[in-house]
């Protein structure tokens, strides 16, 4: 506990150098874990990750580096318009004053991240605390120790304890830290541990970022086009194996178009990942046993359900291998309906009428992305307007998170607060506004003594205003 008392107090009495740094130092920072990231690190960065759960390197350029550097990029072309006074209107009855806020730095910042994108969930809300001007403790998952120890190596590396450090560890870790006054905290993970996160904050009334998951249904209506929700679908699914928060966790199917779909569907994943998966290099393991057994339990409970198991199934115990699976006729109490999935295993259920699915999704907990697959322009807009969710693609999945322009993240059960380019920026900075007075203001006319006169001139004021 001392030595993370001790971080924190350094970084507590630094933080007004951190925080008053110019435009130019900031990007100065980001430049610096752009090029670790990009050139210095980058062999080490994949083979970790494929060390870590045998991450392909292509996905790890694709879903780990790829984005930190578009959110450089971004924060770059972007920042110094965010640093500026931002002016605002004041008011007639303010005469003589003029008003601005400005984002000042939230102080000394905890990132707690998951391990399921480690270096994208890590190293993403840094880019956006550093951009704001914190000072930051980072607290990866300890179930990717290699990727870990990698982005120890570089923050040790760009920076002084005092302005950024890196502590690994597990669950204890996080509580002892969770200890500490910080001004913000970044958790991303369950919800779960969300609740934990948040009821810790509020000792300290410290602010906080949720970025949680849950279960993000997928829509496909009778007049999608099949082969093109087929074949995005399975990626947004079996990428990373299917550990990702926005992954399409179960498909919500017109029963006139269900046997087509999973007729095709099949036939995707056979042309992506051929007839055997754990013979391709486009297919990443699950994380460690605890996983594995969690994912094979709910393929035996469907089992015993009497649920049909339309593809794969298939499970290797040696190296957490899990064939992509598609499982149709679950009823509502298979586990696989109750428990968000995280790994690669497809549920199909059935609707005959766009209500019946939305009442469906409207039974459960807020996703954090809900997706529609459909030609029809009024069916998308009535699950939109009936539904709520964190972000909602149409006819495509997970791209979401590639855009900096958009705020990304939950609602409720599947979070609070958004991440990415200027919202990222906002969720570490404190809105401060300021109102300054040139001249002598109409409002002091008011000051007591209240004569007949200046009741006169309020009523008048009220009436008008
Ligand atoms: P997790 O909640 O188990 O762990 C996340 C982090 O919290 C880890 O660093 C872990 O060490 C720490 N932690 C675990 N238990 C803790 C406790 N009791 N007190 C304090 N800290 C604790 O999540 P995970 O298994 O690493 O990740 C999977 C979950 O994260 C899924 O629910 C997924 O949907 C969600 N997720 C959300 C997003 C998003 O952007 N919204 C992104 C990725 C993952």
């Amino acid at each position: 506990m001392n030595r993370f008392q001790n971080i924190f107090n350094a970084q507590k009495a630094n933080q007004f150098t951190v925080g008053n740094a110019t435009y130019k130092e900031r990007i100065k920072k980001l430049n610096a874990l752009k090029q670790a990231i990009e050139v210095d690190f980058k062999d080490q960065i994949r083979e970790a990750l494929y060390a870590d759960f045998k991450k392909p390197f292509l996905e790890t350029d694709l879903t780990e580096i790829y984005p930190i550097l578009g959110e450089i990029k971004y924060v770059k072309s972007e920042l110094k318009g965010w640093m500026k006074h931002q002016k605002v209107t004041t008011p007639m009855a303010l005469l003589g004053a003029s008003s601005w806020y400005i984002h000042e730095p939230k102080g000394v910042c905890l990132i707690i991240s998951p391990w399921n994108f480690p270096l994208n969930l890590t190293f993403g809300p840094l880019v956006s605390a550093i951009a704001a001007g914190n000072t930051v403790i980072l607290k990866p998952s300890e179930l990717t120790p290699n990727i870990a120890q990698v982005m120890s190596d570089i923050i040790t590396k760009l920076f002084s304890e005092n302005e950024i450090a890196l502590v690994q560890g597990e669950v204890e870790v996080s509580t002892a830290l969770l200890e500490l006054p910080f001004n913000h905290i970044f958790f991303t993970g369950s919800p779960q541990v969300g609740k934990v996160v948040m009821k810790a904050a509020a000792k300290h009334l410290t602010s906080v970022t949720l970025e949680l998951g849950g279960k993000s249904p997928t829509i496909i209506d009778k007049s999608a086009n099949l082969k093109a929700a087929a074949t995005r679908i399975a990626w947004g699914k079996f990428v990373n194996n299917g550990q990702t928060c926005i992954a399409p966790d179960y498909v919500l199917i017109h029963e006139d178009v269900k046997d087509e779909f999973i007729r095709v569907f099949k036939v995707v994943i056979e042309s992506y990942f051929g007839n055997d998966a754990s013979t391709s290099n486009a297919y990443a393991r699950i994380v460690n046993d605890r996983h594995f057994k969690r994912l094979q339990n709910h393929i035996e409970n469907a089992k015993t359900h009497n649920a049909k198991i339309e593809l794969g199934g298939d499970v290797q115990e040696l190296d957490n291998f899990i064939a992509p699976t598609i499982i149709s006729n679950l009823p509502e109490d298979a586990s696989l309906l109750q428990e968000e999935i995280f790994g690669p295993i497809l549920p199909i259920k059935t609707y005959t009428n766009m209500q019946e699915a939305i009442d469906y999704i409207n039974s459960k907990e807020k996703p954090l992305a809900l997706y529609v697959y459909s030609k029809n322009k009024k069916q998308t807009q009535f699950v939109i307007d009936n539904t709520r969710a964190g972000s909602t693609c149409i006819n495509t999945n997970v791209l979401q998170y590639s855009n900096h322009y958009l705020p990304f993240g939950g609602s409720n059960n599947s979070g609070i607060g958004k991440a990415h380019g200027i919202f990222g920026f906002q969720e570490f900075s404190n809105m401060r506004s300021v109102l300054k007075q040139h001249t002598k203001g109409s409002i002091e006319f008011l000051f007591p003594p209240y004569t007949n006169l200046k009741q006169k001139l309020v009523d008048f004021t009220l009436k008008w205003f």
